[in-house]
């Protein structure tokens, strides 16, 4: 089996992750960076969002495990003690594998430019470069509304608990294949009307944001972010492509959500 080791680059995270290179070359693996069947992330989420975008043209092929060395994460989920466990784990035996929904984001734009589409494991984020963001809301094909606000975000179940749950958004869990529409601080009065509460879209059901004027835009990919000029509509919707953890224990949803934001 492939493997490559991904760190958040800090001191601890740098030291667990020769550490572990050098268990698992002892156990026969080889160590592939550009075709790993397994990526072990380590630091915390962003160091996963980040190996999932490396590594997002061939997720049938690969699959992720993140180990914290911060606080517990949504996809970091071992800790630094039990790394000789994970080790003998992915060493040994067959892992099963869970996949989570991802989040499709197609970019077109009025200059006939090429279309661009964008994976994304946690959200898109749109906001205007200069002013409120005003845009169009479509879904399946119907006027929903005109949004009139900072920003809209979208995101992913897994990615509920990120930036959506700041918002105000619900948390989903990572089995339900769908979407999630938050709104950032939309202006409602007698003359603009925002639906006001994040919205949940099941698989098949496209959204589609449209520019009222001809604008710049910031657009997020995770933590990428992107200016987008000329755009004519950013259509979101569930992805075919799913993300796949490596699971070698169960830790269940919920027992994650409680011990990151309730109770240790
Ligand atoms: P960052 O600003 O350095 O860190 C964002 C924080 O979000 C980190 O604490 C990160 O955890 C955590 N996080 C990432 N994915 C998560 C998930 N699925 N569930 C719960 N927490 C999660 O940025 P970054 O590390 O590059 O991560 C980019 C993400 O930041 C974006 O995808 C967005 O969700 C989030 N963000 C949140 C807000 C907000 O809450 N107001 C604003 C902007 C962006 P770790 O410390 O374990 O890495």
């Amino acid at each position: 089996m492939k493997f490559n080791v991904r760190s958040r680059g800090d001191h601890t995270s740098n030291v667990l992750t020769q550490r572990i290179k050098t268990y698992l070359e002892e156990f026969d693996l080889i160590y592939d960076e550009q075709e790993p069947d397994i990526v072990i992330s380590i630091g915390g989420d962003g160091t996963l969002l980040e190996a999932f975008h490396q590594y997002k043209h061939r997720l049938a092929l690969t699959s992720f495990v993140g180990i914290h060395t911060g606080h517990l994460g949504f996809y970091a989920d071992w800790q630094p003690d039990e790394v000789e466990k994970l080790v003998i784990h992915i060493a040994k035996t067959p892992f099963k594998i869970v996949e989570y929904p991802l989040l499709e984001v197609v970019i077109r734009h009025t200059n006939d430019q090429e279309t661009e589409r964008y994976l994304a494991l946690n959200e898109c984020t749109v906001k205007s470069m200069e002013g409120s963001l005003v845009m169009d809301v479509e879904i399946k094909g119907e006027s929903f509304e005109t949004f009139r606000g900072d920003g809209l975000c979208m995101s992913t179940p897994s990615g509920s608990t990120a930036y959506n749950k700041a918002l105000g958004g619900a948390i989903l869990h990572p089995s339900l294949a769908s979407i999630q529409l938050s709104e950032m601080a939309s202006i409602n009065n007698r003359v603009y009307r925002t639906i006001g509460s994040p919205i949940v879209l099941p698989e098949h059901h496209t959204c589609l944001l449209k520019p009222k004027s001809e604008g710049d835009f910031q657009v997020t990919i995770d933590h990428l972010t992107l200016v987008q000029k000329k755009v004519q509509s950013i259509q979101c919707r569930v992805a075919e492509e799913k993300v796949r953890f490596a699971r070698f224990r169960s830790f269940p949803f919920w027992k994650r959500v409680r011990e990151s934001f309730i109770t240790e």
